[in-house]
Order: C-alpha cells, then sequence, then structure tokens
C-alpha cells in the first residue's frame, strides 16, 4: 500500500525505515551532521542589504560646482555667505558673464538678482530669450568686501573656475557685461567703449562685449549701443535681426 509521506508521522517513519534497514542486516546508520543536513535544506537565507550608495551628480556642471562651493582659493572665502557658482541652462548656447557678486547675490547665492539683475532681464527678455535659456556667471564667485574691484590675485585663482565653466556649458555665444569681464576674458586693457560693437573669439567661441547693467543705471546714454550689442548677439546666436 502506498504511503502518503506528507501527512505520514515523521517518527514513525525513521522507525519503519530502521528496522528494514536491519532487515537487511544494517547495524549502523551514520548521523548525517548539522552541516551535511543544513546544505540539504532549501536557501532561504537572503542576501544582505547592500549600503545605500552616495548620491553621485552625474550632471557635469552641477558636480563642477560642488566642488567650487568649497573654495578657499583667496581671501574672499572669509567674508562669504555663499559662493555663486553661476545659474541658468547648464547646456546654453549664450552665456553673459558680469564681474562679481554684490551683496544680494552674496546673500542669494545667485547671480545678478539686484537692481542690475533686473536690468539683465530685461536685457535678455529684450532679445527675445529668457533667463532659463541662458547662463548667467560671473568672473568672481565671491563678493569682494564693499563691492571693491576685484585684485588680480583673486582674479588668478577664481578665473580658472570660469574657463571650466565655459568648458563645461560649450556656449556659442559669450556677452561680457562690463570692463572687467571683457578685459579679463579677452586679455586686454583697452577701454569698454572701444571694446564694443565687435565680435571677438574666446578659444573659438564668439565673443561679444556690452556695458554692465549697473553702468548703465548709471549712464543711460550707453543704453542705444548696449541695444546694438544685444541686437548683434541675438544676430550671431541664430540669425534672428530685431
Ligand atoms: N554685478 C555683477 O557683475 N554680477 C552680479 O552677479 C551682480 C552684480
Amino acid at each position: 500500500m502506498p504511503v502518503n509521506f506528507e501527512d505520514a508521522d515523521p517518527v514513525a517513519l525513521a522507525r519503519d525505515f530502521l528496522a528494514f534497514q536491519k532487515e537487511l542486516g544494517v547495524e549502523v546508520v551514520p548521523l548525517a551532521s548539522a552541516a551535511t543536513l543544513h546544505t540539504d535544506l532549501p536557501e532561504e537565507v537572503s542576501e544582505p542589504e547592500p549600503d545605500p550608495q552616495p548620491e553621485i551628480d552625474t550632471d557635469p556642471l552641477a558636480a563642477f560646482e560642488s566642488v567650487v562651493i568649497t573654495c578657499r582659493g583667496c581671501t574672499l572665502c572669509e567674508a562669504r555667505n555663499h559662493v555663486v557658482f553661476g545659474s541658468g541652462n547648464p547646456t546654453a548656447d549664450v552665456m553673459f558673464i558680469g564681474e562679481a557678486p554684490g551683496r544680494e547675490e552674496d546673500l542669494q547665492g545667485v547671480p545678478f538678482v539686484g537692481a542690475a539683475g533686473e536690468l539683465l532681464t530685461k536685457m535678455i527678455t529684450g532679445i527675445k530669450l529668457n533667463r532659463e535659456d541662458v547662463y548667467i556667471a560671473n568672473v568672481i564667485k565671491c563678493r569682494p568686501p564693499g563691492n571693491r574691484d576685484p585684485q588680480s590675485d583673486e582674479i588668478d585663482s577664481c578665473e580658472p573656475h570660469l574657463m571650466k565653466q565655459i568648458e563645461l556649458i560649450q556656449p556659442t555665444v559669450i556677452c561680457t557685461l562690463g570692463r572687467f569681464a571683457a578685459q579679463t576674458l579677452l586679455k586686454s586693457t583697452t577701454s569698454m567703449g572701444r571694446l564694443r560693437g565687435k565680435i571677438y573669439s574666446y578659444n573659438g567661441i564668439k565673443l561679444i562685449p556690452t556695458y554692465h547693467p549697473a553702468a548703465l543705471l548709471r549712464n543711460p546714454q550707453w543704453k542705444r549701443p548696449t541695444w546694438e550689442d544685444l541686437k548683434l548677439l541675438r544676430y550671431e546666436y541664430d540669425g534672428m535681426e530685431l
């Protein structure tokens, strides 16, 4: 009669099995070791959970920003509230470059958010672009105390950050805002009035210098030539005539 092993009493089964072995002349039945027994059991031990991976920035510009915000390359780091790295589209075709953060920018960590920033936003929308379409940065990433001009050691320490930023963004046109940015990128000492109105090359990228929006607030007569420069910028970007 067939035995249903699932319902059978295991002790009774073992006893019957041993009695049968004895009938066959088997005197000694070796005991299986605990280790052997366990290898016959189904694997129920689950794999240990892997350690959570630290979040890695896959956006190279964001990864670079996380390095720059820890910079202590010059004394401007001592009084800053924020490193003002830059803002906007990380793959923008058009990049605006100013001088250095002011008080409001230092507090917020965002470039061009004060009065000059408001005018820059109007300049950008004037050429039918949005702030979110372009990228905005400064030559110097930390506020010089009292908004003084940046010093040569501060420029030497900060300029490589800007160069790397440009390399990562790869704009097709750069618009420098004010004498300081134009002279730094073009390695020139020529005045703003003489530099503007022309197209230059910065490592193969078109560079169009114009007046700084803060200077325009003090010198409204420069608004017309600035508008000419901005129209040139738009034309050089995508051929649009304004
Ligand atoms: N002036 C600049 O050059 N940059 C800013 O971010 C703000 C004011």
